[in-house]
């Protein structure tokens, strides 16, 4: 029962503390749907068109490039060295492919820990939650494996939100410099993207980091109920 306590305070603190508020998801889906945004997103080359661009710039051009139409999101695959991109006509979607081009350069040792440790993590969360469930293990051997998956998610948490803050945050300084260099927009619209890039990162990095720890948490909770049921 402490336990599940200690982590609703948790989630309240972390909510408290990064000073969470609605407003900051509203201002999120308001960028990605504002109209004026969304025509200015459309001058600009196709999502394809702008990862090989920045893949030449950044000299990493053995990355594949994948286009997934059934999708909306992109995504950096480490094991294929493939970058999947999405459909997406937002503004986002100059930031985003940037990105997904960052993630490809970025320490493969750090890249693959992340997907293998992830993998791992959600087998061994559901194995403790089975042998929980079912009373296989008693609460003295279901509490030490609690504690271990608490330290597993500190250091998924760790790594992950490393390999994201850091592409979050160089993605900011390569998008404005791929914007102010393209001839597809009037410098007028140039400055408005890079404005409204630096408005989302702003909010951006942080509400990342926050739904990371708390998905993290509810994790821990829902173990946590399954131990005292
Ligand atoms: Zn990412």
């Amino acid at each position: 029962m402490i336990i599940i306590l200690s982590v609703i305070v948790a989630m309240v603190l972390l909510t408290i503390g990064l000073n969470i508020k609605l407003g900051d998801f509203k201002k999120l889906k308001e960028v990605a749907e504002s109209e004026e945004l969304n025509t200015i997103a459309q001058k600009f080359p196709s999502n394809a068109d702008i990862c090989k661009q920045i893949l030449k710039n950044l000299k990493n051009e053995e990355v594949k490039i994948e286009e997934d139409n059934s999708s909306r999101t992109s995504l950096y695959l480490v094991m294929k060295n493939k970058i999947l991109i999405g459909k997406v006509n937002a503004i986002t979607r100059v930031q985003t492919v940037i990105h997904e081009c960052i993630h490809s350069t970025q320490n493969k040792v750090i890249l693959k820990f992340n997907v293998i440790f992830a993998n791992l993590n959600n087998l061994y969360f559901l194995i403790i939650a089975i042998l929980s469930l079912f009373n296989i293990i008693n609460y003295a051997v279901s509490e030490m494996c609690l504690w271990i998956f608490v330290f597993l998610q500190f250091v998924l948490y760790a790594v992950r939100s490393f390999l994201e803050i850091d592409a979050m945050t160089r993605a900011e300084y390569l998008s404005k410099e791929y914007i102010e260099k393209t001839e597809a927009v009037t410098d007028d619209e140039k400055e408005k993207i890079i404005q409204e890039y630096i408005a989302i990162n702003k909010i951006g990095i942080k509400l990342y980091n926050y739904t990371l720890a708390i998905k993290m948490l509810v994790r821990i909770l829902i173990y946590a109920v399954i131990m005292v049921i």
